[in-house]
């Protein structure tokens, strides 16, 4: 009989699988951090919800296409509830949706405009767009306040023009489509990309910081009460014990053994001053921070700070000393 760290309940061995400490969709390593002390029905569970979510639907998961982690053409988000968004900021799309796309020559990664329409009194703009799926009738676009006048300047993105004509067709405009654009304009254009954060986006953080903790300190460590908090929220959901958990950008860059800047995560172990912290970043792009104790539940002191590489490129991970800037970073 074995226990499970996030459900807590005694099940055969057999009722275990191998759970990785950052999922995968993040790059696979030699010499992985695995754990053995999670159910096959918790990671079932997990699998289908909170790390499907960062995979698909956060800037890391967007980051897995310019990583080359995933195709463009691969990448499917979770559709309208989409926690990212990215607008093009400028140029002849200002205010269109973005995609990610593949660029022709060199291989690197673009972005191209998403299905979409966009309608202006004037050619140059500035144009209303919409997503296929939030594109008013006719009825509701002038009911929502707009003219006819409106409708002068149409532009269809991502889709032939006989499906253009039949979405307009379809939401009952009457109005000919004489000035319709349907050819996309040429250079690079200027995105944003704008995320909000999710439950489920930071429950997903917190699992890879309770999962490191098992992994380097051993489950024994992961079952002691000053962590309860913690998995009862990485397991069922509610607030996360202590706020504050994305700081920004990363600042931090490892170099390998070439003194080249590893591309790929990191996460380390603090036993700080006043909580146990797990440090996490994906792709180097954000950092975050996971409080999962306070130190004052926490009596038992193990020299435990670690921290770990993930390689993309070497598909290595490497255990690295803590760096002294994150051992710097104010606690509260
Ligand atoms: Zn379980």
């Amino acid at each position: 009989m074995r226990r499970c760290i996030y459900c807590s309940k005694h099940k055969d061995e057999t009722e275990f699988n191998r759970e990785h400490v950052i999922p995968q969709a993040f790059g696979m390593f030699e010499h992985n951090l695995v754990l053995e002390c999670v159910c096959a029905s918790c990671n079932q569970k997990f699998g289908d919800t909170v790390d499907r979510y960062l995979a698909r639907d956060s800037i890391e998961g967007y980051a897995r296409i310019s990583e080359g982690l995933k195709r463009p053409a691969e990448f499917k988000s979770l559709g309208r509830r989409s926690n990212v968004e990215m607008i093009f900021d400028g140029g002849p799309l200002h205010g269109a949706y973005a995609a990610p796309s593949e660029a022709a020559d060199d291989g690197s990664t673009g972005v191209k405009p998403a299905p979409q329409v966009g309608f202006a009194q004037n050619q140059e703009g500035p144009y209303k767009w919409y997503l296929l799926h939030e594109l008013p009738t006719q009825e509701d676009f002038l009911r929502q306040g707009h003219s006819r006048e409106d409708l002068r300047y149409i532009q269809f993105w991502g889709m032939t023009p006989k499906a253009a004509r039949e979405l307009w067709e379809h939401n009952g405009y009457r109005c000919g489509l004489d000035n319709v654009e349907l050819s996309a304009p040429t250079g690079p254009q200027p995105v944003k990309t704008t995320a909000t954060y999710s439950d489920v986006h930071i429950r997903a953080v917190f699992k890879i910081a309770i999962n490191y903790l098992a992994a380097t300190q051993g489950a024994k460590v992961a079952e002691h009460a000053a962590f309860e908090s913690a998995i009862k929220y990485v397991a069922e959901g509610g607030l996360p014990p202590w706020r504050h958990v994305l700081l920004g950008e990363n600042h931090w860059e490892f170099a390998n053994s070439d003194n080249k800047s590893v591309s790929g995560n990191y996460v380390a172990l603090l036993n700080a001053k006043n909580y146990v912290v797990v440090y996490l970043s994906i792709f180097m792009r954000q950092l975050w921070c996971a409080r999962i104790a306070q130190q004052k539940d926490f009596l038992v002191l193990p020299a435990w700070d670690v921290a770990h590489v993930f390689d993309i490129g070497a598909r290595q991970a490497v255990r690295v000393p803590v760096p002294a800037e994150l051992k710097a970073l104010p606690e509260e």
